[in-house]
């Protein structure tokens, strides 16, 4: 079996890598050092001018590109079928994919095809062996595919040794960005688009697009001042807001505070909500559950403020600050601004 990893990039409303694709590639690197083999990229849609030049610092020695007008915005048959043959043809090992609504809607569609298996939602990934007692057989440089099970309750490393390529998903901000000193050009193989789609793959036209504007950028912010039930209602998330205004962040939340209504979905940071890596993480009224920390343990620094010492947050904190939120938040707040003027 040839080994060689391959990178789904996907593209931006504005033409460009979108970031969890540059995170896949970054990893998808390592792992190719550690294998002795090559990384290559695969990307679709009608501009991809600049694509080369954005892979470039990422180690992917071969890109293909599909471009045509056709193929923007995204439509599942022709994508599938473009990267299915693709993935066939190179005699793809490992393929990573964003886990973003593009990813999740292709992936199974590339494995289904491919009659693989496909892991969903990966927070690590790993090479290792795996040795068989019933067969006495060991599989060299499998890709362990590490994630959350049991509603989280247990991490489990899933391996496919048999039916390949081995392929994942991964959600933006879970790998690291980390490009490398030195640029590389990787050689661009333009594919003949019409040998790899057909007409019936069209059969679903887009008529009109509406494409709502992101309201909240949790993702991007370096500071994040995230509230969990014991900030205790939707008032006093005003409280956090305020800190968070004060220092140029944004509000994040746990799940139970969403679910109490006290802040939107789009806040949620975990397991089912977003994963961040801000310079500043201050959880308020946040126990730590793991569901919770998946998503925000890669923060440079966390500050917690609980009134149980013992909560489990205060094991990953930097700094925990025992007090209730209400008493805490505006003394932050306050001598903040006395000590910024
Ligand atoms: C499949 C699955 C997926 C999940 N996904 C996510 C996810 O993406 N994100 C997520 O967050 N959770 C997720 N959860 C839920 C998770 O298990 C926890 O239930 C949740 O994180 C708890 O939120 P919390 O810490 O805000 O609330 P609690 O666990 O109730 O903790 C509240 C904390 O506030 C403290 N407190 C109370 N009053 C005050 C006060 N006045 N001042 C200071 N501190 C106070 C308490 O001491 C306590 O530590 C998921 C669960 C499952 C099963």
């Amino acid at each position: 079996m040839s080994k060689n990893i391959f990178v789904y990039c996907e593209i931006t409303e504005e033409g460009h890598v979108a970031d969890v694709s540059l995170e896949l590639c970054s990893k998808g690197n390592k792992l190719a050092k550690e294998l002795g083999v090559d990384i290559n990229a695969i990307a679709i849609g009608d501009k991809l001018d600049n694509i080369a030049d954005e892979v470039s610092a990422f180690g992917v020695s071969k890109l293909y590109l599909a471009e045509d007008k056709k193929l923007f915005p995204y439509l599942n048959m022709p994508h599938s079928n473009i990267v299915s043959k693709i993935l066939q043809e190179q005699k793809a090992d490992i393929v990573l994919f964003g886990a973003t609504s593009i990813g999740r809607d292709l992936a199974p569609r590339v494995a289904s095809t491919l009659k693989c298996g496909l892991t969903a939602d990966c927070t690590s990934l790993e090479i290792g062996d795996h040795y068989v007692k019933k067969t006495d057989t060991t599989y060299k440089n499998l890709l362990y595919q590490i994630r959350p099970a049991f509603g989280g309750n247990i991490i489990a490393t899933i391996i496919n040794p048999d039916m390949h390529p081995q392929m994942a998903t991964v959600r933006e901000g879970v790998m690291k960005l980390e490009p490398l000193k030195k640029k590389v050009k990787p050689e661009v193989i333009k594919i003949d688009v019409n040998k790899y789609v057909s007409k019936s793959d069209f059969a679903i036209s887009i008529i009109d697009r509406k494409i709502e504007a992101q309201k909240v950028n949790i993702k991007g912010a370096q500071i994040i001042v995230a509230g969990g039930y014991g900030v205790g209602s939707k008032e006093n998330f005003s409280l956090l807001k305020q800190l968070a205004d004060l220092l140029g962040g944004e509000v994040g939340a746990s799940r139970a505070a969403v679910d109490s209504g006290f802040v939107d979905h789009e806040r949620q940071i975990g397991q089912t909500g977003v994963t961040v890596r801000p310079k500043l993480y201050i959880a308020c009224g946040i126990s730590g559950a793991v569901q919770h920390t998946a998503g925000m343990d890669q923060s440079a620094q966390i500050i917690s403020i609980n009134n149980d010492s013992e909560a489990p947050i205060s094991k990953i904190a930097d700094y925990n600050i025992v007090g209730s939120i209400n008493e805490v938040i505006p003394k932050m707040i306050k001598y903040y601004r006395q000590n910024s003027k």
